[in-house]
């Protein structure tokens, strides 16, 4: 029975085990599916891998729709904490997702939407509501055949709605974790269901080289791509991950135990430079197996890498520049995956400008009492990223205060943009109680307070000011030059608090110039004090939609002026 003829069958049976719903006029085969998941080890770069495979399905011309199942039982990202989970990445349509979202946003160089990201917690709360409203009448509700049904709902629509090509389909967590089961459970079915031409399993696995034995070990690969096995899927393809570069004995042993063409097992070691990462798994054949697993290697030719070429040499830095070191102040301070939008908007700066860009991270927490100018000592340059909480505001304040009155380049981000506010109007507007009321509900010169839009909300899921919005950018202005002169332009917001109206005819007229506005209301999006080497912030987030080839004119210009 081929995979369609198997999707009528059960689409067609309407009591029983099946629960297969599909999107009207559904055909399999239509859209292939490619299940990346992780064994042994979590943080070995499956996010990475998934999203230079992207970029090589679209090098080669295909509509790519890449979607994360993530496994935890929150909705969405919004209220996780960055130090423990990485920085929640707001897409356009204003979804709060896992840092990945931004790895493939920024691969494919275009945007994603809320259905690229699927939680556990989306999931069930769809079922729950579905049984509340009587959807399931009759029927008890369990986890096979309705929670995996939804999983390949999820997919199905997917494809439906995009016309994807191929859909990669990245599972969070590794393979063994009860968390995922049933997203693998849902994965296994779709394979039988659309056919195996259809739907193609790799896992990215780690091989481990411990110290005191000096060299490669693949048992616990084995045995975790085992646990695979014993859930009834068999990988068609697998990346062994390593320090060092795998030996051809490593690899003889994963094809023989794990039932696969030595063709199909790849080796990937430690690299500096992800962005050379694409282009060395093509020479591998990477893209090239999998596509043969799904019967598109004829229809999908490369492009004789040209294009793959030269992308990675434009994100690369050639010769050897002396780096510029920014500082980023913050809370969450050591933490990469805390930030990793900032230092990836860096990072494409550095190509643009030829110019290594150096982070380093500067502990806002009781830095006021710290010995300031010793913590930003060798620093050529300042960002306050975004945050909430009171922890390290005054610290935050300081260094703006330092920025301003030393000359030293300063980006604020979101929360950066408010701090420059507060400090402003403490030291220049002489307005002593200045802050915002996130920090001193009372404070006696709210400069900075609640959106009105805000002030009705309860609860904490979802509901800041979020997402993509326009931005009216004043002609004339630094901003309006950065931005080659364009009226309007879009960028990505999440926040609560914004620049306190009544206090924008002061701070206009000691210097501070808004050049960017909201165009119905007055909410102030993007200010710059035009005497200073560089003073501008952002009530936005620029980081988000900052990409390899075309960084955000912020930072590029901010990164300029740290450099010189
Ligand atoms: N806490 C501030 C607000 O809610 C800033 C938010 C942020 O930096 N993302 O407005």
């Amino acid at each position: 029975m081929k995979g369609q003829d198997i999707l009528s069958e059960i689409a067609s049976t309407s009591s029983g085990e099946f629960y297969t719903p599909l999107p009207k006029g559904y055909k399999a085969g239509k859209t292939k599916y490619v299940v990346v998941t992780g064994s042994v080890i979590s943080g070995v770069g499956k996010g990475t891998i998934s999203s230079s495979l992207c970029k090589l399905f679209q090098d080669r011309g295909l509509k790519v729709e890449p979607i994360k199942l993530e496994a935890y039982l929150n909705v969405d990202s919004g209220t996780l904490n960055p130090f423990r989970h990485g920085e929640v990445f707001v897409l356009d349509d204003g979804s709060e997702t896992d840092l990945d979202l931004g790895t493939y946003e920024r691969a494919l160089d275009k945007d994603l939407r809320g259905e690229n990201f699927v939680t556990s917690g989306k999931i069930y709360q769809r079922i729950i509501q579905k049984e509340r409203a009587g959807k399931y009448l009759g029927r008890d509700v369990q986890f096979i055949p309705h929670v995996t049904g939804e999983i390949k709902l999820v997919l199905r629509n997917l494809a439906m709605e995009t016309k994807a090509d191929v859909i990669p389909i990245e599972i969070g967590g590794t393979v063994g974790d009860y968390e995922n089961m049933f997203a693998l459970e849902a994965l296994r079915e779709l394979r039988y269901e659309e056919g195996p031409e259809n739907v193609c399993f790799i896992n990215i696995t780690y091989i481990l080289e411990p110290n005191s034995l000096g060299e490669q070990k693949s048992k616990a690969a084995q045995l975790g791509i085992k646990r695979l096995l014993a859930m009834g899927i068999q990988p068609q393809v697998i990346i062994c991950r390593s320090q060092t570069k795998l030996k051809e004995s490593i690899r003889e042993k994963m094809s023989l135990y794990l039932n696969l063409a030595k063709e199909n097992v790849f080796g990937v070691h430690d690299v500096s430079n992800i962005y050379g990462l694409p282009l060395k798994l093509r020479k591998k054949g990477f893209d090239e197996a999998i596509l043969r697993e799904l019967n598109l290697e004829k229809k999908f030719k490369t492009n004789g890498n040209t294009a793959l070429k030269d992308w990675t040499k434009k994100t690369s830095i050639q010769g050897k520049a002396k780096p510029v070191t920014i500082g980023i102040v913050g809370k969450y301070t050591g933490s990469n995956d805390a930030y990793i939008s900032i230092l990836k908007a860096l990072e494409h700066c550095s190509f643009k400008l030829n110019r290594p860009v150096k982070a380093k991270w500067v502990d806002a927490t009781d830095l006021e009492k710290k010995k300031l100018e010793k913590e930003l000592k060798g620093i050529d340059g300042v960002i306050v990223p975004g945050g909430f909480g009171t922890r390290g505001i005054e610290g935050k304040i300081a260094v703006a205060k330092h920025c301003r009155e030393k000359n030293l380049p300063y980006l604020g981000l979101c929360l950066g943009f408010q701090i420059a506010l507060i400090e402003f109007a403490r030291n220049v507007l002489n307005l002593k109680g200045a802050n915002s009321t996130e920090f001193d509900p009372k404070a006696k010169e709210p400069v900075v307070c609640l959106l009105p839009e805000q002030a009705k909300i309860e609860g904490l899921g979802g509901n800041m000011r979020l997402g993509g919005r326009d931005v009216e950018v004043k002609p004339g202005t630094i901003a309006s030059k950065l931005h080659g002169n364009a009226k309007t332009i879009r960028r990505r917001f999440r926040h609560r608090f914004e620049c306190n109206p009544d206090y924008i005819p002061q701070f206009e007229k000691k210097g501070i110039v808004f050049s960017g506005k909201a165009p119905k209301v007055p909410i102030m999006q993007i200010l710059e004090m035009p005497e200073h080497k560089f003073m501008m912030a952002s009530q936005f987030h620029p980081e988000l939609t900052s990409r390899p080839l075309n960084p955000d004119g912020l930072f590029l210009e901010f990164v300029r002026k740290s450099a010189e």
